[in-house]
């Protein structure tokens, strides 16, 4: 991960809160972060960068193509890396968890439909919402202890 030059590469100036803020999404799989999730991950790491900033950031990110923002249900904004590679994504309603899937089938199907009513397809978003693994997990376990 060379996070300057893809900063620069995209047209931008390379500044520290940049790349700080762009290696945040190169750090860990699956992140799909709200603004606040990068100013709280950022504090964490004593970086002294303001919501402000972070926000400017981001949406610069954005317009360069270097991030992709996302919005689900009524949430807040979250930003991915933009890959150019098309995905679908799975959010849990409960902690938020995103996580990315991509379904031949799904697709397919989807191309059909367009097609068959005469309708030219420009892109699709398509985003299930329930209960990841891990909160019905702890949700099992809650009431397995609560017994
Ligand atoms: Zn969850
Ligand atoms: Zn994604």
């Amino acid at each position: 991960m060379d996070t300057a030059r893809d900063i620069h590469a995209s047209g931008l100036k390379v500044t520290a809160p940049r790349q700080r803020i762009l290696e945040l999404f190169h750090t860990g799989r699956d992140q799909h972060l709200t603004a606040e999730d990068v100013f709280r991950l950022l504090l964490e790491e004593h970086e002294d960068i303001g919501m402000a900033t972070v926000y400017r950031v981001l949406m610069q990110f954005v317009e360069a193509g270097i991030l992709a923002r996302n919005q689900f249900e009524n949430g807040p904004a979250r930003f991915e890396l933009n890959t150019g590679k098309h995905h679908d994504h799975l959010v849990c309603t409960q902690c938020g968890r995103v996580e990315e899937f991509v379904d031949p089938y799904i697709e397919k199907r989807q191309r059909v439909i367009a097609e068959q009513r005469g309708f030219a397809l420009i892109e699709h978003t398509l985003s299930l919402y329930g209960q990841c693994r891990i909160c019905s997990e702890q949700q099992a376990g809650a009431i397995a202890a609560s017994s």
